[in-house]
């Protein structure tokens, strides 16, 4: 038996636990059990600190420092209730995984006893040493102060554990010298900056009773899931996330059978213990299904306000990573784990909408409501035309360069698809107005110029990175195992922008001037519609005509980042207040830093498994042939695969050689361009030798659990 033999017997073996309580703690019993939400809210706060606190989260009202003591100890009272031991800041630094460090509530009472104590600076303040995240220069190593700010827009949670429960505080992660050093503060601003320009807008519409404007956040996950027998015989998925080596199978996706189909039962376990953890967390967990590829699968939520929703989906990211083992699963949220078959991404579902509930995206009926709507669209599609690099920019990273733009994910190509009707009203605007929506029967004639639309009227494409769907846009390009927060910072900004020149130009209009506004909206449409495209994205044609109009098409992370460091990006940046100029370098600086460490890594261990496991595979092959009678069949044989070995070893030096020149770059942004340029291809040319191996050496002999057995065998 081999290692692979022995870990395919056992899954044969698995047999699915019951490891939940379905009908004794129903899904409405549980939801938001671990959460200090509205109820738990009520019933430990006094009233009027209920009030406040509420009046805080809901954005009306600025931070109240009086109320912390008495909120502090609310929240204590609640998580003692539940077995808590330990309290936690719990934030998103540049690594773009959470971080927590844990302190107990106890405190000694100096006779030999201690009691439980949580202040509301324990509540509101956490001060973590700072020195080991990553500050893109901003701080140096022995400058150590960082600050955790408790950010009530987001729920207090527990974690529950089978051995304790943490209450956990999300916080926001700040230097020393007040710049941001996580993910959540640039998104905040930028909500800020939005809400504040979108107001402005609706202002002019005569809305005078909205107070409060910001965006809304639904994404989609894709994952896959792998036997961790299995898996955990392949040093590339446990250090790197992605296999760096695997021949394709004799069939991966091409049946298309695994789209939707039945869900098999061990997967369907792994994916109800999330639900029901995901409810208990007050995560509103909504859809669950199989993706394309075969071991693929997705979640989804249902949308809430942005700040909450990209932390509930980093939530979501760790709870997978956290059940899957419980299921004997290997949890993979690498953009491409796996070469030939789909790769992961998320959908981030955004729209923008009003305190008073109503969404700025929906094209509703009534006549005004379209202008209104015709508004923010126009601006929308001016953000991603005007600054579709930096949008582009946002979700470039190293595991995102296997995905975007290889024919199966939206291409590296920032275009918006409206569908049929709305490109014909945009259209018609352009021409200098609109009379009438496309479909004969439906038509309803708008105030002046522009017409009624009727909801849902869009088809679908799957090949735009940016669609409109319904009432919101949909981004189809973020990556799988992204931190939501910079790319819904980055569209936001990108709005804000676009909002406030609208917001302007209206200043010079008197309020309610249709046909001065459809003259402004239709100079939108003229400058900006060489984003729109309805076609099929993944298509050569979209690429030649995408470069004729001018359209930035950054094919990779090196590509990317530069646009972040423009004049434009600045500007964009600091105008709004989200990054300062030194913030935005750091950030960029972290990208760079992170695009070497990734590939680096991934080089050595790709050097690793070729030389301590594919190269002593191969030896033991050629002896095993060497052995055997001799024919013209197996001398073939034995000539192909030894001069195979010979091109192995030649591949692991010259993957070598390249990271070696490589490290001597100058600028870490020479660094990266040199793994671009060598490093990359020299490891691609060594897994052109081992994949091609693997289908030659004998089968038994083969070391790494492969691709028919990680993507089949669960
Ligand atoms: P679709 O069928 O268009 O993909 P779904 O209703 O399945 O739409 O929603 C997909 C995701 O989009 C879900 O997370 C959903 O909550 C989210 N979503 C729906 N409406 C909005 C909205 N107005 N703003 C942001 N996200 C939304
Ligand atoms: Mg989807």
């Amino acid at each position: 038996m081999t290692a692979r033999t022995t870990a395919i017997s056992g899954i044969a073996a698995h047999r699915v636990a019951k490891t939940q309580d379905y009908l004794e703690s129903a899904g409405a019993d549980i939801y938001g059990q671990y959460v200090f939400d509205d109820v738990a809210q009520r019933k430990y706060l006094a009233k009027p600190i209920y009030q406040k606190l509420r009046q805080t989260i809901d954005g009306h009202e600025p931070f109240d420092l009086a109320i912390v003591d008495a909120v502090a100890h609310g929240v204590k009272e609640w998580a003692l209730g539940q077995g808590a031991t330990h309290y936690t800041h719990w934030f998103v630094p540049m690594t773009g995984s959470t971080a927590e460090k844990h302190d107990s509530f106890l405190t000694p009472t100096g006779d030999g006893k201690t009691i439980a104590e949580f202040s509301g600076r324990n509540l509101v303040q956490g001060e973590p040493d700072a020195s080991s995240f990553p500050s893109g220069g901003i701080r140096a190593t022995f400058e150590a102060r960082g600050y955790t700010a408790w950010d009530v827009t987001s729920p207090i949670f527990l974690q529950v554990e089978p051995n304790g429960v943490t209450l956990t505080i999300p916080t926001a992660y700040v230097s020393f010298t007040g710049e941001a050093l996580d993910h959540k503060i640039p998104l905040l601003r930028s909500q800020e900056a939005l809400g504040k320009q979108a107001l402005r807008v609706l202002r002019w519409f005569g809305n005078r009773a909205t107070k409060r404007v910001f965006t809304n956040i639904g994404p989609e996950q894709e994952y896959f899931l792998v036997d961790r027998r299995l898996a955990e015989q392949r040093p590339d998925l446990l250090l790197t996330g992605r296999t760096l080596f695997g021949a394709a199978p004799p069939k991966g996706q091409e049946l298309e059978d695994q789209y939707f189909g039945p869900i098999r039962e061990r997967i369907l376990a792994f994916m109800m213990d999330l639900d029901r953890e995901l409810w208990r967390l007050g995560i509103p967990a909504k859809t669950r299904h199989n993706e394309v590829a075969p071991g693929q699968f997705e979640m989804a939520p249902v949308y809430e306000p942005t700040s909450v929703g990209s932390d509930h989906n980093m939530i979501v990211m760790s709870l997978m990573r956290r059940l899957a083992p419980q299921h004997g699963l290997m949890f993979l949220i690498h953009e491409k784990p796996f070469a030939g078959i789909n790769g992961s991404g998320k959908h981030n579902n955004w729209s923008m909408a009003t305190d008073d509930g109503e969404n700025l995206l929906d094209p509703g009926n009534d006549p005004h409501a379209n202008a209104q709507f015709l508004a923010f669209l126009m601006a929308v599609i001016r953000a991603v035309n005007e600054h579709a690099d930096l949008i582009r920019a946002s979700i470039a990273d190293a595991g995102q360069d296997h995905r975007l733009g290889a024919n199966e994910a939206p291409p590296a190509i920032m275009s918006i698809f409206l569908g049929s009707q709305l490109v014909d009203v945009v259209e018609q605007l352009g021409n200098g107005g609109a009379t009438g929506s496309k479909q004969g029967g439906s038509v309803e004639l708008g105030v002046t110029s522009l017409p009624v639309l009727s909801k849902d009227a869009t088809d679908r494409n799957r090949t735009s990175p940016f669609a409109f769907t319904g009432n919101k846009f949909e981004f189809r390009a973020v990556g799988s195992s992204a931190p939501i927060y910079w790319p819904q910072t980055v569209l936001n900004t990108a709005v804000a922008d676009s909002l406030k020149k609208l917001a302007d130009e209206l200043d010079g209009l008197k309020p309610e001037d249709m046909a001065g506004l459809t003259t402004i909206l239709s100079g939108i449409v003229k400058a900006n519609k060489q984003v729109l495209f309805e076609g099929n994205g993944y298509s050569e044609e979209w690429h030649a005509e995408a470069a004729r109009r001018g359209l930035p098409n950054n094919r990779s992370t090196v590509d990317a980042l530069p646009s972040l460091t423009t004049d434009k990006a600045k500007a964009l940046f600091s105008g709004f207040g989200v990054l300062s100029e030194r913030e935005l370098a750091a950030r960029v600086e972290i990208s760079w830093e992170r695009y070497v460490k990734v590939q680096d890594i991934e080089a050595n261990c790709a050097a690793d498994i070729a030389s301590t496991m594919i190269l002593p595979a191969t030896a033991r092959y050629l002896g095993e042939l060497g052995g055997a009678p001799s024919s013209r069949g197996i001398n073939a044989v034995c000539e192909r695969v030894s001069a195979l070995a010979d091109t192995l070893v030649d591949a692991i030096g010259a993957l070598q050689g390249a990271q070696h020149e490589a490290h001597a770059a100058g600028s870490v942004e020479d660094e990266a361009r040199a793994f671009a340029t060598s490093v990359i291809p020299a490891q691609d040319a060594l897994r052109g030798v081992v994949d091609e191996l693997e289908t030659v050496v004998a089968d038994d002999l083969w070391p790494l659990p492969k691709y028919r057995e990680l993507l089949f065998q669960y």
